[in-house]
Order: structure tokens, then C-alpha cells, then sequence
């Protein structure tokens, strides 16, 4: 079973409007198991709408039009379809109905090319509008491709391709195989690493693809499968999810698209019941400003500290001057100290502390991306952890974040 998109209208060739019809059609699409290999955009003009429906019925079963089936005089889709497929356009009086109801009610004459809105190829089964007047249709023919004609506005669209199209779809042509797909997510491991680690599993994909994507600072792996049923999926998937963790498993953190790091650390915190609170030098309150994102984070973190200058590190965190005159301010005995301080001044379980180098110009002659991390955590020594990051201010102090999360999560 396979279907086109086809989308009609000048101002989407122009560039003037986005084409969020095709988009819309292509996920309902997927998620009736139908494949589609080709969309296809046309403008007003009826001899070459009549060109692409032509070629679309050759290489397809089904085809979708959208656009052109209202009362203006570029408005020609149906009557071109209507013209292939060798059959007159009929009237829907239910349509019809609501014409002569919109005039009569709004009092305003009804000019005829309105009733155009509700007329649609004999022998197609009319599909109702109900955010717009121009009336759709579904035609299922013995002998070409199917076709599927639905207005071009997207209010109009989407409640008729929901509501009365898909209904009609699936009916057809029955539950077809579906795609199923999973994101893994990984830190501390580059895409190029990651691709290179799992080389010989994206090459032999069969069952399952794998497709990876490239975050700041993490990379995604989309597995898809096609299958008749979501068991029979979840079990292909599965076991290339085992296969890809036993190469790069301790880089990953958790599923989903609108996960993060963040969400997966702090979750797992509260779950625990370990509260935490945080230093913050170069980060500047970064780090505490991206866990205020997680929703529940509040049950762990009672507030922390922004101590940018060495005199807000003495005073907010108790970090003693000689640490920071002996050690220098990006060293480990501050980082260690600061976390400390910071643990003991909101009595926390854990504590993260931050300072670094963030560039542009160099520090205490450390170039920027040097960056100490400290740990504080029950049962084990304080800790602070040395890191070299690459990229500008920005990119650096994102990082540092980064890995303040990621040291919590072991
Ligand atoms: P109308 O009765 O409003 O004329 P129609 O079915 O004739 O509807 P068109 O005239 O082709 O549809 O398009 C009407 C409007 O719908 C466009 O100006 C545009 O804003 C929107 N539209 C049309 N096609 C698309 C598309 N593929 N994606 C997003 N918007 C679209
Ligand atoms: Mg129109």
C-alpha cells in the first residue's frame, strides 16, 4: 500500500506559505501503515495538475490532494481529477445545506460559484467539512489509483483528514504494517565516536534502522522498525537496543525525544531522595537554573549560590582565603572547598561546585575550558574533577553543566 501527497497551490511553490498539509498527512500516513514515497507540489494550474495526478496514479495506490476546492476560479482540483477519472461532478446536498444556511443566516446573496464548494467527482463518497463549506471526497476506483481530495485551508484539513478520511482509510484498507521507533540517548561520547563504535550494526541494519542525531553535547539514536503488531517490534527493538549497549552502553542515559539529562539525573535524585545544592563560579547559576527546569525538582534542591567573585566564595561558601590564594581560584582545592561549603551551609546531601575558565582570556595563566568540577556526596570523600572543554564562553560554561549532571548520575 503505498500513497502521494500531492499539494496544491501557487503560494506554497512561492514559498509564501509553509506546506504544513503534506507534514500533517504524511504522520497520519505512518501511523495507518501506509508508505509514502513521494510529495509532490503543484501550483493552480490545471494542465500541470493534471500532469502530476497522472503520474502520481502510475506509481501509486492512493493518492491525496489538498488544496484548490473552493468557489474561486484557481480553485480547480476536483474538476481536474473529475476530468481524469472520466466521471461529472455531482452536488452533496448535506453540502449544499450548509451553503444555502451560511448565505440565508448572514444575509448576504449567494453567488454561483459557490455552489462549486459542494460538488465533488460521481462515485466518490463525500466527506464532510466541518470548519469550511468545500465539500472533500474519497474515490476508490477498480481500475487506477484511489484518490483522496481534502481542502486546502488546515483547520478545514486536519478535521476532515482526522475525522472523516482516516476512518474511511482504514476501513480500505485495513490495518497495515506500522513503523515503531525508540530514541536512546547518550553523553560523554561525540556522534562521530558513537557511529564509528556501532559501524558494523548500522551497516548490517535490517529489521531495525538506526539513526543518529547530534545535540549540544549529547547524541540521540533513532531506532525504527516496521512490523505487524507492537509486540513484534518492541522485540526487534529490543534487541538491537542490546546490541548497541553492549558497545556504547555506559554512555547512555535514557529514552525518549523530549528527555535531557537533567530530567534523568533529577528524577532519579528525587526518587532517592538526595537533595543538592551548587557552587557556581564560571556557570554562574547555570546549573541550578537548568535543574529549576526539571518539574519536582523542589522536593531535592533548597537553593544554592552564585559565588562569581573570590570575596562571594569566602563569604557565601566559607572557602577560605588561603585556599584560594595558595591553590589559585580554578583549582582543585577550591573546587573541593567550595562544594563543601556549599553542602554545609543548606546541610544537603550532595552538593556540585563550579569554577573554571571561561574564556575568552586566560586565568591564573590556565587557558580557557579548564574547569574543576567538586563533588560532594554521602559516604565518599569529596571530590573535584579536572575537564579541558573546547568551543566559546558559552559552549564551555553549557559543558561544564553538562558534566556537573553527568558526575551525579554514578
Ligand atoms: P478555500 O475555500 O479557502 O479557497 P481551498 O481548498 O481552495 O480553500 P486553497 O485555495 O488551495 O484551498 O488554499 C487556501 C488557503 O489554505 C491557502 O491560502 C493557505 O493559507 C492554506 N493552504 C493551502 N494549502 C496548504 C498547504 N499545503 N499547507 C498549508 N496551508 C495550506
Ligand atoms: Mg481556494
Amino acid at each position: 500500500m503505498q500513497a502521494e501527497i500531492i499539494a496544491v497551490g501557487t503560494e506554497i511553490l512561492l514559498g509564501q506559505i509553509t506546506n504544513t498539509n503534506s507534514t500533517h498527512i504524511a504522520q497520519g500516513l505512518a501511523e495507518l501503515g501506509i508508505d509514502s514515497y513521494y510529495q509532490t507540489v503543484v501550483g493552480d494550474n490545471p494542465v500541470r495538475l493534471a500532469k502530476v495526478i497522472e503520474i502520481a496514479a502510475q506509481r501509486n495506490d492512493l493518492v491525496i490532494l489538498s488544496g484548490g476546492l473552493g468557489p474561486t476560479k484557481d480553485d480547480l482540483t476536483k474538476q481536474t481529477l473529475a476530468q481524469y477519472l472520466n466521471v461529472p461532478l455531482v452536488e452533496d446536498e448535506a453540502a449544499m445545506n450548509v451553503i444555502n444556511d451560511y448565505f440565508k443566516t448572514t444575509g448576504r446573496t449567494m453567488t454561483a460559484n459557490n455552489r462549486i464548494q459542494a460538488l465533488y467527482p460521481a462515485g466518490a463518497t463525500p466527506l464532510t467539512n466541518h470548519n469550511g463549506m468545500a465539500v472533500g471526497a474519497f474515490y476508490q476506483s477498480p481500475d487506477s489509483a484511489d484518490f483522496l481530495l481534502l481542502p486546502g485551508p488546515p483547520r478545514e484539513m486536519t478535521k476532515m483528514f482526522e475525522m472523516e478520511a482516516k476512518p474511511k482509510l482504514q476501513a480500505a484498507y485495513g490495518k497495515q504494517s506500522q513503523i515503531y521507533s525508540r530514541v536512546l540517548r547518550f553523553f560523554g561520547i561525540g556522534e562521530s565516536k558513537l557511529v564509528t563504535e556501532l559501524q558494523t550494526l548500522i551497516d548490517d541494519q535490517q529489521a531495525v534502522t538506526i539513526a543518529p542525531y547530534a545535540k549540544t553535547n549529547e547524541v540521540t539514536l533513532r531506532l525504527s522498525a516496521q512490523a505487524d503488531s507492537k509486540a513484534s517490534a518492541q522485540q526487534a527493538l529490543n534487541t538491537v537496543e542490546t546490541q548497541i549497549k553492549a558497545k556504547v552502553g555506559t554512555y547512555f542515559y535514557g529514552y525518549g525525544d523530549d528527555n535531557s539529562l537533567a530530567k534523568v539525573v533529577i528524577k532519579t535524585m528525587i526518587d532517592r531522595q538526595l537533595s543538592i545544592t551548587a557552587a557556581e563560579s564560571l556557570t554562574a547559576g547555570e546549573f541550578q537554573s537548568t535543574i529549576g527546569g526539571v518539574p519536582g525538582v523542589s522536593a531535592i534542591f533548597p537553593g544554592g549560590f552564585v559565588t562569581y567573585a573570590n570575596a562571594a566564595k569566602h563569604q557565601l561558601v566559607n572557602v577560605p582565603q588561603a585556599t584560594i590564594d595558595q591553590a589559585g581560584v580554578v583549582s582543585e582545592a577550591t573546587a573541593i572547598a567550595m562544594a563543601d561549603g556549599a553542602r554545609a551551609q543548606l546541610h544537603t546531601d550532595t552538593a556540585l561546585s563550579f569554577t573554571g575558565v571561561a574564556g575568552p582570556d586566560e586565568l591564573e595563566g590556565q587557558p580557557a575550558g579548564t574547569v574543576w568540577i567538586g563533588l560532594a556526596y554521602p559516604e565518599q570523600p569529596t571530590t573535584a574533577y579536572l575537564y579541558h572543554f573546547a568551543g566559546d564562553r558559552q559552549k564551555i560554561r553549557e559543558r561544564s553543566v553538562m558534566a556537573g549532571l553527568d558526575l551525579l548520575r554514578h
